[in-house]
């Protein structure tokens, strides 16, 4: 999908194991209009097993999310409910998106801003992988000796004989007299390490790059390769991308089920085998940590909780069972 037909998706054009992609959502002036894709780009698109599970299960978590526009004339949005919109009810802006979730997740960067150098992102590899973002450091240069940044506001990722580190939320706390850490919440009730000594110094590490410059666009590209890698026809492929083909209107009709069968097999084939080839690495490289999470009690912080988009932090499936098998 183009980025303004996924911000413009509605919850009620997903269907089963199918997306019908009908309007899109443009960005103008710190507005959104609504506008209807060139003739040859409104189409079905197919979903592979994977893909319709996770789209359901996000449509079920964030039912309801209506974005907050206020357009008293079309096409301005006047305000509806969209598959993809922010907790706020905010569309992703593009620039915004970007520079928020895409580039520190695809560059392992935050891109700099207007008073902020770039930053590597950090993460706490107690936490399981990829670790848990903590704010970041300046970036090391290489001869120069290089300290961590303390003082006000800077939250630390050690602990002194002041605070220390909870080993259950990961947030730092006050201590008591005698070194254990103070009562505090986390996740509505009282945190489990409240009572207990701190854990041992974070140790961050950095991302490496996912893929260093990765668009929304740049996706489009690597689908588009995958397909032409796996034979799939021109036509699924031109319907597909919502690329007009000319002389060639209504090609549903010239796409047989039988090819969109071997689609959606190939796409979950590439799902499945990207997650052992994660989880084979996971294996191998996962550091033992002093947390044990119970089981019944809420569940461990997956990927990334706070900075990368909710769809990095959906199922693990057998992931999970290598994930946290250590406790
Ligand atoms: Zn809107
Ligand atoms: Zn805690």
């Amino acid at each position: 999908m183009r980025w303004s037909e996924a911000v413009g998706l509605k919850p009620e054009s997903v269907r089963d194991d199918q997306v019908s992609i009908e309007w899109k959502l443009y960005e103008l002036r710190g507005r959104f209009y609504r506008g209807r894709p060139k003739d040859g780009s409104i189409r079905l698109a197919d979903l592979p097993p994977f893909l319709a599970e996770l789209v359901a299960d996000h449509l079920r978590a964030a039912s309801g999310r209506r974005c907050t526009c206020t357009g008293t004339e079309a096409p301005w949005c006047e305000g509806g409910r969209y598959a993809f919109v922010g907790p706020e009810g905010g569309h992703f802006r593009r620039s915004a998106y970007g520079a928020r979730f895409l580039r520190p997740a695809a560059d392992g960067w935050y891109p700099a801003r207007e008073k902020r150098s770039a930053a590597p992102v950090l993460t706490d590899a107690a936490f399981p992988f990829p670790g848990r973002p903590v704010p970041p450091w300046p970036a090391a240069i290489p001869g120069e000796p290089f300290a961590p940044p303390s003082g006000r506001g800077v939250i630390r990722l050690a602990s002194d004989a002041r605070i220390g580190r909870c080993p259950c939320c990961g947030r730092t706390s006050r201590r008591r007299l005698d070194g254990a850490l103070v009562s505090h919440n986390a996740a509505g009730g009282q945190c489990q390490g409240s009572g207990q000594p701190p854990a041992e110094d974070a140790a961050p590490t950095s991302w490496l790059p996912v893929l260093a410059r990765l668009t929304p666009h740049g996706l489009r590209h690597g689908h588009q390769t995958w397909m032409e890698e796996a034979g799939i026809s021109d036509l699924l492929r031109s319907e597909r991308m919502g690329h007009e083909v000319p002389g060639m209107r209504g090609i549903y009709g010239h796409v047989s089920p039988a090819m969109r069968a071997d689609l959606k097999a190939m796409l979950q084939e590439r799902w499945e085998t990207s997650l052992r080839e994660r989880g084979y690495r996971l294996a191998r490289s996962f550091q033992p940590s002093t947390l044990c999470w119970p089981p019944s009690a809420s569940p461990p912080p997956r990927s990334a909780p706070t900075w990368l988009p909710e769809s990095d932090t959906t199922k693990g499936g057998d992931l999970d069972g290598i994930l946290f098998a250590r406790c």
